[in-house]
């Protein structure tokens, strides 16, 4: 093993078990989290090692990048790309074509776009903006509903719940409760949509605390990004 790899090797035990010390004191079991290593900017050696230390569900949140990365893995059995940015309608096609999921269902052009009725299936989360900013992704809360029954219309992907970053300017868990709130509402719409992407490197103790489900977790598992644009 390489220093560089024994130290990731490091990171990621250090990583789970923190997520399984915030399950365990959020009462929750660690098993039912699904950890998802967002790997951007990072080379397609990167998700190789993932891979060898046992790691499965690798995120991307570009398009092009992803593409070349599932390419350039495609020999790995079992890897899932998780597509966790803003998607471009005029990309969404290729996107179902390497992944597994896409988080950050937040237009009715992207939903629309996505579906299929080729008899596939992708898991879909819709993006919810906490923030007043219109220019962060994601519905806004009092459209969440309109974009559920979308998805749940869409040929093709099946709906898991609700996705969201946490603002810059609130207290992360606070913001989580209100996500929760929201995913109670997707629940009412569709009782197995009971999934909630939420928590990155700073903040997914908070997230585990109000209910995530999918955590997206970059910089603490990978190291600082080569060159973060
Ligand atoms: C980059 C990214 C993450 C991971 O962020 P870190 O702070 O590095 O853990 C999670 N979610 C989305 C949507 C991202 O773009």
């Amino acid at each position: 093993m390489t220093a560089d790899s024994s130290e990731l090797a490091g990171r990621v035990d250090d990583v789970f078990g923190r997520i399984a010390d915030a399950a365990r004191s959020a009462s929750r079991d660690p098993a039912e989290l699904t950890t998802i290593v967002v790997t951007k900017f990072h080379p397609a050696s990167l998700v190789r090692e993932l891979h060898a230390l046992g790691l499965r569900d690798v995120g991307e949140n570009r398009h092009q990048e992803a593409q070349a990365k599932a390419l350039e893995t495609a020999d790995l059995s079992g890897l899932r790309w998780h597509f966790v940015g803003q998607l471009q309608s005029k990309k969404a096609r290729q996107a179902r074509a390497y992944a597994s999921s896409v988080h950050s269902l937040d237009r009715d052009s992207v939903i629309d776009a996505l579906a299929s009725d080729d008899g596939s299936v992708i898991d879909g989360f819709v993006q919810v903006n906490l923030t007043d900013d219109p220019a962060r992704g994601g519905v806004r809360e009092q459209d969440l509903e309109k974009a559920a029954l979308r998805v749940l219309e869409a040929p093709g992907i099946v709906l898991r719940g609700v996705m969201a970053v946490a603002p810059l300017d609130e207290e992360p868990g606070r913001a989580f409760a209100r996500l929760r709130g929201m995913s109670e509402r997707v629940i009412s719409l569709d009782r197995a949509a009971t999934a909630i992407s939420a928590g990155m490197s700073h903040d997914f103790a908070e997230a585990i605390a109000e209910g995530a489900t999918h955590l997206r977790i970059g910089t603490a598992i990978t190291g600082n990004r080569p060159d973060a644009r």
